[in-house]
């Protein structure tokens, strides 16, 4: 059948090229290749992961968009219509990777955050204790203090579990498969240097990571991949992952040529085998159902560590996490629609679910309602950007937020979307032992810790300025929004005022 697809990307060879060969090396995606001595480029497979373009030591490169293959038409994007001309040639679904990339309302973009002004005095966070440390665990509504005989106090009812996290960012889920061995390397050791945890996904945990089990989360996913009592022995959490952002209603496919030796090991199926996720848990069709799993896992872990459910934002996520809490869930991580994923239905990717900020205010004012919300933390995930995104996730009701996109693109991801391929010349979604050792290990683990570091700094800074000392204070403040070009019906499910009112 003919091809009638024009390239996305152009690239273009200035005449600084000393042709050294370096992008021919640096591109996975077969797209420039040296020929009689000068780099040529095969246009059509560049996905514009600028790998070649950070790497060209003469800056003579350029990847630009192909803005003459189609007329403009807002409404029949140029990216529509090539989807269409794939489809016509495949007669396939569409697999896309990284998140949403539609142009849907970012509702962070839309809140501003108040300031001390006069006579609530800012805080200098240089000079006075900020508190930014954050407990992962469910908390009960009220304490209850006995006296010892020697005339000090002390609980009543023993805490449940909590985890001590030094700062209220987490590295979401992302398992291996999606990601090699080299990224789970440093995302744990990233984890362990800055005092909070990483998830390892729904892949198991290979063995040589078991060291760092005490900043570790596990999942349960519905394949139950590497699932068995020393990975849930090791853990510091496990997290019963229900439902993810970027494919809400779906399982995953990892194909079988991604499940090497290593891979299979962790997630104890045959080398080369595809890997199913069901869509759902066959053993979980009720809330009565989850929270039968829920107690199971804690038994297993003997009632020692949180146990937690991750949930898709979609359009009933707040019975569902009420659901979820009344099922035993320590924890309650809500994954909006902007999250990562390392292949999904594009379809699904775009169309599915809904703004993580209108899902998290949903349900922070459930459990309030319900009277059930310090019985569990709640932790935001899906596109979190930055730490302005994080801070308002605090105030709308999370406890603390994950990021995994953000980990990624910190790594030198540059959204490119071609993960799905297994190409990433980033070495992060990629088993190719040549692609992943791209990632130096040392140089990651600063560069992802750098991030956490930066984020707690500027959360620091801003609780500064609100005139608050401890994050706790800022958790669900909602009165300190305030929301500038959204309409009456979603200023009222955030629980935010309109700029200007008082
Ligand atoms: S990396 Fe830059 S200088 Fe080297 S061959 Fe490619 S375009 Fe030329
Ligand atoms: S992880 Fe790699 S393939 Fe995926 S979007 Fe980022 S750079 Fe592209």
């Amino acid at each position: 059948m003919r091809n009638y697809l024009l390239p996305d990307f152009l690239v273009q060879v200035g005449e600084g090229c000393s042709a050294c060969g370096r992008c021919a090396r640096e591109c996975s995606f077969g797209v420039i290749s040296m020929e009689s001595g000068r780099p040529v480029a095969r246009h059509s497979r560049c996905v514009a992961c600028a790998r070649c373009v950070t790497f060209c030591p003469t800056g003579a490169l350029r990847v630009v968009p192909n803005q003459v293959a189609h007329r403009h038409n807002p409404y029949w994007s140029v990216s529509l219509r090539h989807d269409l001309m794939r489809q016509a040639q495949t007669g396939g679904m569409l697999l896309a990777g990284a998140g949403n990339d539609l142009a849907y309302q970012s509702i962070w973009d839309h809140l501003l955050l108040d300031a001390s002004q006069v006579t609530n005095p800012s805080i200098d966070p240089l000079r006075e204790p900020m508190e930014v440390v954050t407990f992962l665990g469910a908390k009960p509504s009220a304490l209850q203090v006995e006296a010892r005989p020697e005339g000090t106090l002390r609980l009543a009812h023993p805490l449940p579990p909590q985890i001590r996290l030094e700062v209220p960012i987490l590295l979401g889920a992302m398992s291996l498969g999606a990601v090699n061995l080299n990224v789970h390397r440093i995302l744990a050791r990233a984890a362990q240097e800055t005092g909070t945890l990483w998830n390892c996904g729904e892949g198991g945990l290979h063995e040589e990571l078991y060291e760092f089990g005490p900043s570790t989360v596990v999942q349960v996913a519905s394949g139950r991949f590497g699932v068995h009592p020393r990975y849930l022995e090791r853990a510091a959490a496990v997290e019963i992952k229900m439902g993810q952002g970027a494919k809400p209603g779906i399982g995953g496919h990892l194909p079988g040529e991604k499940v090497t030796a290593e891979i299979a090991a962790t997630r104890m199926i045959p080398e080369g085998a595809d890997a199913l996720s069901p869509a759902p848990h066959h053993d979980i069709y009720s809330i009565e159902d989850l929270a039968q799993l829920v107690g199971a896992v804690k038994q297993a872990t003997g009632f020692a560590k949180p146990v937690g459910v991750k949930i898709a934002a979609v359009h009933h996520v707040a019975a569902i996490a009420s659901g979820a809490v009344r099922a035993g869930a320590d924890f309650v991580t809500v994954d909006g629609f902007r999250g990562g994923t390392g292949a999904a239905p594009k379809v699904v990717r775009n169309h599915m679910g809904i703004p993580l900020e209108l899902a998290l205010a949903a349900v922070d004012d459930r459990l309030r309602e319900e009277g059930i919300r310090n019985e569990v933390t709640l932790v935001a995930s899906g596109g979190i950007r930055s730490s302005g995104d994080m801070v308002k996730a605090l105030a709308l009701g999370a406890d603390a937020v994950a990021v995994g996109t953000a980990a990624l693109v910190s790594l030198g991801c540059t959204l490119c979307q071609a993960c799905h391929t297994g190409r990433c010349a980033w070495g992060l979604t990629t088993q190719d032992p040549k692609l992943a050792a791209r990632q130096d290990l040392e140089e990651g683990v600063e560069r992802v810790g750098n991030l956490i570091r930066a984020w707690a700094t500027e959360l620091r800074e801003v609780l500064g300025a609100l005139g608050i000392n401890a994050v706790e204070s800022l958790r669900g403040n909602r009165e300190r929004l305030r929301a500038v070009g959204l309409d009456a019906e979603t200023l009222a499910v955030l629980g935010v005022q309109a700029a200007g009112r008082e």
